[in-house]
Parts: C-alpha cells; structure tokens; sequence
C-alpha cells in the first residue's frame, strides 16, 4: 500500500520516465517509475529486490493537456531544407592530396549544404529513428562555426552499431561537445552523444536517462568544471555518471584519452 502511494505522489507527467534510490532496498538510482499513458509502472533493478509493479491512474486535466501538448510538438516535423543535398567530392579542398580528418568524418557521415559550403550532421530521435534536426559544420574560416537548422533540443548521436561496447548490459556512451568527437568515439566501438555546446538540457537528461545505464563526460580539457557539474547532475538520471579527464579533445584521438575512454566504458 505504502510503495503505491509513494509512486502516486511523485506526480510523474506522461510518457516521462523518473529515476531514483528504491524506497525499498536503498539501493541507489535502482527504482524508476514510467507514467505510460496513464499506467504506473515501477521497477527496482536489483536482483535481490522484489518491488515493482504497475498502477492505474486517474490522470488529471493538467496532465492530459500537457501530453496534447507533447503530441503537438511532435507532429511538427523537420524537413531539412532543400539545399541540403548529398555530399559529394566537391566538398573537399584537396581531394587528391588525401583527406583530412575533418574530410574523413564527412565523408562517412555528412550531407552538403550547398548554399553556405557547410558539411550537415543528421540528428535523429533513435538509432534508426526519424530526423529531428540538422546541424552543419563550416568548412572553411566561415561564421558561425555550426548552424542548426532546426529548433529542436535533441543530442547529436553517433550511434556505435559494431557491437563491440554496449553489450552484456553495459549500455554505454560517451558525452562529448561536438559531432567531430561523437563521431570520432564511435570508431573505436563506443557511442557517442554530443551535447552541440556546453550545456546539459532536460531534453538531453531525458534521452539519456531513456537510452543509457552509464554515461561518461568527457567534454573538451578546458572545460573540466562543466564537465564535474554535468556528472553531478546526471547522478540521477542514470545508473552511473563518470568523468574521464582528457588531455586534449576526443577528436584529436591522443592515445591514452582512447586507451582511458575504453576501460571506464568497459569496466
Ligand atoms: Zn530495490
């Protein structure tokens, strides 16, 4: 009786799922709660804890307004703009003289927008989701440096599809600034997340908390202090929030940032 009171006074919005220390066992950022549409589902994810369960209720007008709301942003979709074309050798500066690595990470993962000369990075709202947004890098001295195309709040995901991290349970990701070093994480089997800035939305806590157990912040060396408060706030939003400190962006690939990235992704 006392875990479903408990639950209901949480006054979880729908389709929003919270996460906290089981009121149970203790256990720390074990329980969430799910309000689906009106179902409360809980669960504690440790194994030697039984609580969970499920609960309908009686949604209240606020509440059925805002998830109106919720629907309405939704079906006002992005439509990337029709200069935005598929990349093609033009893009590239010198082509014959072999590509930076800047050019690589186009080439693997960008559209062109011809009109501003800009290399285009899809974000999308899952791994083989819908294209909520786009965000294009400049390819020469030009400002500013990324232009986004849209409104949405949504991270830039390089998703890792090898299947080399993220297996046994471990969903994990790396959070990062920019797309460059997203994209760049992914080459060595780990995924990706780039906040496109310095600053850790409640749109970016919610797909994290909704897609990843752990998350490791590892935001560019010179914003160390940043990157000890986005951990403290992710504590709990997720399972685990670690920092791995680099001694030059993730883009750069400097061996021991990668050699440091995997063992805390993997242990
Ligand atoms: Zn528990």
């Amino acid at each position: 009786m006392y875990i479903e009171t408990f639950i209901q006074d949480l006054n979880i919005d729908i389709d929003m799922t919270r996460r906290m220390d089981c009121p149970n066992c203790g256990g720390k950022n074990t329980f969430t709660v799910t309000n689906s549409m009106g179902n409360l589902l809980w669960n504690c994810y440790k194994a030697s804890c039984n609580v969970g369960g499920t609960q309908r209720i009686n949604l209240t007008v606020e509440q059925i307004k805002k998830s109106k709301q919720n629907v309405a942003v939704k079906e006002k979709t992005f439509v990337l703009p029709e200069y935005v074309v598929k990349l093609s050798e033009d893009i590239f500066k010198n082509p014959i003289g072999g590509l930076s690595w800047k050019e690589k990470i186009w080439k693997d993962y960008c559209l062109h927008d011809i009109k501003e000369d800009r290399a285009v990075f899809l974000i999308k709202d899952s791994e083989k989701g819908v294209i909520v947004d786009a965000i294009g890098a400049a390819t020469d001295k030009r400002l500013p440096k990324w232009k986004r195309y849209g409104s949405s709040r949504h991270p830039f995901v390089a998703w890792n599809t090898t299947g080399t991290a993220g297996d046994g349970g471990n969903n994990s990701c790396v959070l990062v600034e920019d797309c460059y070093s997203a994209c760049t994480v992914t080459k060595h089997g780990i995924t990706g997340v780039a906040l496109l800035g310095t600053s850790l939305l409640d749109e970016h806590k919610k797909f994290l908390c909704n897609n990843f157990d752990k998350v490791v912040v590892a935001l560019d060396p010179d914003a160390l202090q940043k990157t000890l408060q986005i951990r403290k706030e992710l504590q709990s939003w997720v399972d685990k929030a670690v920092v791995l400190r680099i001694t030059d962006d993730l883009k750069y690939e400097d061996k021991t940032d990668i050699n440091n990235l995997k063992e805390m992704i993997w242990n």
